[in-house]
């Protein structure tokens, strides 16, 4: 029986406990991984708290990065000894999966969520109570954690898995909804707004920036929107040529248009998935413009669209899980980049020890630090 140190959330709303687990042995497909480092993300604290479907005790963590030390059976595409970091979990086996699409797998929701199925999700034993255990196929507030195959992303040794651990999740999400969906070389973008920046809407604004160096006649245009003035000073220097505050203006989308010379916004991306603000970015489009919903507001909630002046303007609005990435390929490419310094996420990053976790998601949810990430070595 092997054993781990897990941060569990033992019903609704209550804070993380930090207790050791027994693991059950591995079953197909998955993987043993002694972890270095996980990110926190919104979205953990959004299942602790009940806001997104959940069962409970629970270990959750889906931005893990470490060492493959064991493999179960049928396991091919790692091995033991792998430097990995791990992401979100797909069949592998449907259509879109098929094609490479893997963020719009049919499996997408019972593969990441804590469902009610003990078959699928429970490998672990906490004080002889079974234990959901693979949030997005890996719980990685767990050292080791069982992981399945699929979530694992084989990365360079000489790669620091300290400071990559949130490129499985909310680094893919952000700079994916630029290179994947935005794509601003094929689709020509001059003026992106980013609304929210927070860990997400920062990579998107680095990887802006980023294309606005290789290419110069793009992107000319980066507005960071946010409430947070430390936030926009801080956007400011990963690349937005503009910031705005919205308690600070009247009317937001005449902002945006003064901004962009009248004519609207060729992109956007909302990152704070609240609907009033879903609303100002399509409203803030400009012809052919193109709005990309990223963050998730309540499950209920509806956006609206004033149809006519869309149709008008041939406008597009879409959503993007994961950053429409195919983490297999996206996150070395991504990796490459924090390695050139063109994606310096580690400025956004602050680190807590495992007995650390609660006060690491007060300081993420007051802003105090954008990204909070988890070391294991010194617990
Ligand atoms: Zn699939
Ligand atoms: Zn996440």
């Amino acid at each position: 029986m092997v054993t781990a140190t897990a941060l569990i959330v033992e019903h609704t709303a209550r804070p993380f406990v930090v207790d050791t687990v027994e693991l059950e042995p591995l079953r197909a497909l998955e993987v043993l991984v002694e972890l270095k480092a996980t990110g926190v993300c919104h979205t953990d604290v959004a299942v602790q708290h009940g806001k997104l479907p959940g069962a409970f005790p629970v270990v959750l963590g889906h931005e893990g990065a470490g060492i493959v030390r064991a493999a179960g059976p049928g396991v091919r595409d790692v091995a033991v000894g792998d430097h990995v970091l791990l992401s979100y979990s797909y069949c592998r086996e449907c259509r879109s999966c098929l094609k490479e699409r893997p963020y719009q797998c049919t499996q997408m929701f019972e593969r990441n969520f804590v469902t009610e199925d003990p078959c699928r999700s429970q490998s672990m034993m906490w004080h002889d109570t079974p234990t959901y255990a693979s949030f997005f196929g890996q719980s990685s507030f767990s050292n080791p954690a069982i992981v399945h195959e699929a979530c694992c992303v084989r990365i360079d040794k000489k790669y620091p898995l300290e400071i990559l651990a949130p490129l499985g999740c909310g680094v893919q999400t952000g700079a994916g909804s630029i290179f994947n969906v935005v794509k601003p070389i094929e689709n020509e973008i001059r003026s992106l707004v980013v609304f929210g920046v927070g860990g997400v809407g920062s990579a998107a604004i680095m990887a802006a920036h980023a294309l606005h160096i290789d290419h110069p006649e793009l992107l000319t245009t980066i507005i960071a929107v946010d409430r947070k003035p430390d936030r926009l000073v801080l956007a400011k220097e990963l690349g937005a040529t503009n910031v705005i505050n919205p308690l600070k203006v009247d009317n937001m989308v005449a902002e945006i248009r003064r901004i962009t010379g009248g004519g609207g916004t060729d992109a956007a991306v909302d990152c704070t998935g609240a609907v009033p603000v879903i609303n100002d970015m399509v409203g803030a489009l400009g012809a052919g413009g193109v709005a990309v919903s990223v963050g998730a507001p309540s499950a209920a909630a509806e956006m609206s669209i004033e149809v006519f002046p869309f149709i008008n303007g041939c406008k597009k609005y879409q959503a993007s899980n994961q950053g429409n990435s195919l983490s297999r390929k996206f996150l070395p490419f991504l990796a490459d980049l924090y390695m050139q310094n063109r994606l310096p996420i580690d400025r956004l990053q602050k680190q807590y020890r495992p007995s650390e976790i609660n006060k690491a998601v007060q300081d993420m949810l007051e802003g105090t630090t954008i990204k909070p990430v988890i070391i294991w070595e010194s617990c």
